[in-house]
């Protein structure tokens, strides 16, 4: 298929155009390289430097099959202090992409979507048919995207898909998480265990939780990366398909802290620190929907996302 991948040199839209152009697919990479890195952008895959806004109009011009939209501001905490952007750069841009997307008949679209969309869970494991009530506007935007998606679906034919993450950690080769600015656990940590940062603070240790730090669903980004593929293939005109994508298991910040010791050989201190604001305790995925329409089952464990990202560190490092 020739494929539109936006937002592809950025850290798990670099990993899905190399598992793209690994399957023989036709890739065109589109980035405005605000946050992502050109030479993320794999080798086979065209790159085209510009904004979502402008530039996908003339691109899908040219005909393509699909489109995989990982172009986003992906900051929470950013999201609540400047919302205009988040409006702007992921509402606006993708209205702007789905307009494209109607206008030249692009058939298909999977959409980078995240657990964010329902906010502080009811129950968990969360399945898709839970209540969507977002506690920041980075959350509101990616689920006014999916309701407009669904609407694309429904009135124009649209073959949709939309993928809501849960915590992506782990490297594709020299594909792996580079942001100037990193809030996520896993690559903090594994800055203490590199020596870029000298500790580690975990948000709140009396969290209603068996060791009292808050437990998350990690997932592998080449799992996530599959999941992707399965998505393309099955996506059905007409239909706006809703996905969790996560294992079912939950590791809290302290057992993941404990992970990354055992991988690097590093002691890895870590202090308790205040709560995080907005963050729930915990966050787990019903994974069924996927194994059970997409036949989609994550293999990779805790340690093969600390491994992979720990060589990738490493590597990076040594460059
Ligand atoms: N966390 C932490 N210290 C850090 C970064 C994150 O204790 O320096 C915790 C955070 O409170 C959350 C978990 O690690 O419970 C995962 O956070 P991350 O930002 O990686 O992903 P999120 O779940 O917020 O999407």
């Amino acid at each position: 298929m020739k494929l539109l991948v936006t937002g592809g040199a950025g850290y798990v839209g670099s990993v899905n155009a190399a598992h793209l152009v690994e399957a023989g697919h036709e890739v065109v990479v589109l980035d405005d390289l605000s946050t992502g890195h050109a030479d993320a952008v794999p080798e086979g895959a065209r790159f085209v430097q510009g904004e979502l806004s402008e530039a996908a109009g003339p691109l899908l011009a040219e005909g393509f099959d699909g489109v995989l939209h990982f172009a986003a501001k992906s900051l929470v905490g950013e999201s609540v202090a400047k919302p205009e952007l988040y409006w702007n750069g992921n509402v606006v841009a993708t209205f702007r992409l789905l307009e494209a997307i109607r206008e030249h008949g692009t058939p298909r679209l999977v959409f980078s979507s995240t657990a964010a969309c329902y906010g502080e869970p009811e129950e968990v494991p969360i399945r898709e048919d839970a209540p969507t009530r977002p506690t920041n506007p980075y959350g509101a935007g990616k689920l006014a995207i999916d309701t407009m998606i669904t609407s694309y679906a429904n009135a124009h034919g649209l073959a949709a898909v939309s993928l809501r993450y849960f915590n992506v950690a782990g490297a594709h080769g020299r594909f792996g998480e580079r942001h100037a600015v990193e809030t996520h656990l896993i690559p903090i940590v594994l800055q203490v265990a590199s020596g870029s940062r000298e500790s580690v603070a975990m948000y709140g240790d009396d969290w209603p939780t068996p060791d009292g730090t808050c437990v998350r669903d990690y997932i592998h980004v080449d799992d996530l990366a599959e999941a992707h593929q399965l998505a393309l293939q099955k996506a059905e005109p007409s239909t706006h398909a809703i996905y969790n994508l996560g294992s079912g298991t939950g590791y809290s910040v302290q057992q993941v802290v404990e992970a990354c010791r055992a991988i690097t050989g590093h002691a890895i201190p870590a202090a308790v620190a205040p709560r995080r604001a907005g963050d729930p305790a915990v966050l787990i995925a019903s994974a069924e929907r996927a194994a059970d329409q997409l036949g989609w089952k994550p293999s990779r464990s805790l340690q093969d996302m600390v491994g992979d990202a720990w060589r990738f560190t490493r590597e990076r490092a040594q460059a």
